[in-house]
C-alpha cells in the first residue's frame, strides 16, 4: 500500500526543468533515501512535498490526499534542512514548542510533548539552554524534535547530517533512523552521501540530472547498478570501456564492463601481468592501483598483517570471478 504517491512531478525555473517526470512511491513508515549527486534536483524535490516552492505539473498524494493545492502548514509535514536555523533568542524548549504554538496546543498537553521529544533526542537537560550554547549536532537534535513535536505525517530531511564532523555524522545517523523506527515515521532522507544512504535506508532513490534512474535496497543497488552513472556513485566500481575489458580479460567484450574493487584477487607474482602502481591504506581495506594489459584497476583487499602490503612495482596476477562482471550501459 502507497503512502506517498508522486506522479508525473515536473519542476521549472523559467525554461529550464529541474525535473520533467518523477514518479515513485512510499510505504507507511518506510525510510527512503534520496541520494545523489549536488545540482541533481533532490533539494527542490523534498521543497515541492513541503510546499515550500510550487510545483510546474504533477502530483503528490499524502495518504491519499493531493498536498499540490494545500499551503504548507496545512501538509502535516515535518522539515529539517542542513542548516538548523534555529531562533537563537528561544531556548531549546520555546524553540521545539513553536509549532505547537502556531498550531494554537493549550500549555498543558504542548509541555508534556516537547518533554517527551527532548528525551527522544536525548536533549532533556538541555531544554533551558540557548542554541549559542549547544554543539552542531545538539543544534540538529534540536531541530529533529521541533520538527517530530507536531507529529507529521511525513518527515522530510535534507542533509541534515552534511555539516557536522564525522563521529557526530554516524551518531546522529543512527539516532534519527532508531527514532524514525521507534515512531514509525514515513520518511525521506536526502543525501549526497552513499555510505549514509547505504546504512541507513530501507530503500535508495538514486537520482541524477533530475531524474531517479535507479530504486531498491541498499544491496540491490550495490551489487546490481543499472548504468554506469549508478556504478560509479554507488560502489566506487572499475569502469572498463568494450576495448579495455577486452584487452584486460584476453577475449572479445561487446559491452562495457563494472567490476567491484574487491571482486578482484591480487596474488604476488614474479610473472604476472599486473604491476603494483599505488596503493591508500583505508584501515582494514588496503585500496591498491593496478595496471594490467594497460588498464588502471582499482582493488581492494582486506588488511590483515604487514605481508598484505606489496610495494609500488611488485608483479602481481589479478584473479577476477566471471560471476563479478556487470555489463552496464
Ligand atoms: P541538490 O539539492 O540535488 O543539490 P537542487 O534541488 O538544489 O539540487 O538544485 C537542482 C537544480 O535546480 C540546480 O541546477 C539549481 O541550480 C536549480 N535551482 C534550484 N533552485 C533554483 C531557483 N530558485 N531558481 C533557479 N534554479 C534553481
Ligand atoms: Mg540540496
Amino acid at each position: 500500500m502507497s503512502f506517498v504517491t508522486v506522479e508525473n512531478l515536473q519542476k521549472r525555473y523559467g525554461d529550464t526543468a529541474v525535473f520533467s517526470d518523477i514518479a515513485f512511491s512510499i510505504a507507511k513508515g518506510e525510510f527512503i533515501t534520496l541520494l545523489g549527486p549536488s545540482g541533481c534536483g533532490k533539494s527542490t524535490l523534498l521543497r515541492c512535498i513541503a510546499g515550500l516552492t510550487g510545483v510546474s505539473a504533477g502530483r503528490i498524494l499524502l495518504d491519499g490526499q493531493d498536498l499540490v493545492p494545500l499551503a504548507p502548514q496545512k501538509r502535516d509535514i515535518g522539515m529539517v534542512f542542513q542548516s538548523y536555523a534555529l531562533f537563537p533568542n528561544m531556548t531549546v524548549e520555546q524553540n521545539v514548542a513553536f509549532g505547537l504554538r502556531m498550531q494554537k496546543v493549550a500549555t498543558g498537553p504542548a509541555r508534556e510533548r516537547v518533554a517527551e521529544v527532548l528525551q527522544l533526542v536525548e536533549l532533556d537537560t538541555f531544554a533551558q539552554r540557548y542554541p549559542h550554547q549547544l554543539s552542531g549536532g545538539q543544534c540538529q537534535r534540536v531541530a529533529l524534535a521541533r520538527s517530530l513535536v507536531t507529529r507529521p505525517r511525513l518527515l522530510l530531511l535534507d542533509e541534515p547530517l552534511s555539516a557536522l564532523d564525522a563521529r557526530i555524522r554516524k551518531h546522529l545517523r543512527e539516532q534519527i533512523r532508531q527514532i524514525q523506527q521507534e515512531l514509525g515515521l514515513t520518511t525521506l532522507f536526502v543525501t549526497h552521501d552513499q555510505e549514509e544512504a547505504l546504512t541507513m535506508s530501507d530503500r535508495i532513490f538514486l537520482m541524477n540530472k533530475g531524474q531517479i534512474v535507479q530504486s531498491g535496497d541498499a544491496q540491490a543497488l550495490y551489487t546490481a547498478p543499472v548504468n554506469a552513472f549508478a556504478a560509479g556513485f554507488i560502489g566506487n566500481y572499475n569502469l572498463l570501456g568494450s576495448e579495455d575489458a577486452s584487452r584486460l580479460l584476453g577475449r572479445a567484450v561487446p559491452r562495457s564492463l563494472a567490476i567491484r574493487p574487491e571482486a578482484i584477487g591480487l596474488l604476488a607474482d614474479p610473472g604476472g601481468d599486473g604491476e603494483i602502481t599505488g596503493h591508500s591504506l583505508l584501515g582494514n581495506v588496503i585500496r591498491y592501483r593496478v595496471r594490467a594489459q594497460g588498464v588502471s584497476l582499482v582493488v581492494d583487499v582486506l588488511n590483515r598483517s604487514a605481508a598484505d602490503l606489496y610495494p609500488n612495482g611488485q608483479r602481481v596476477r589479478l584473479a577476477i570471478e566471471p560471476g563479478e562482471l556487470r555489463e552496464v550501459a
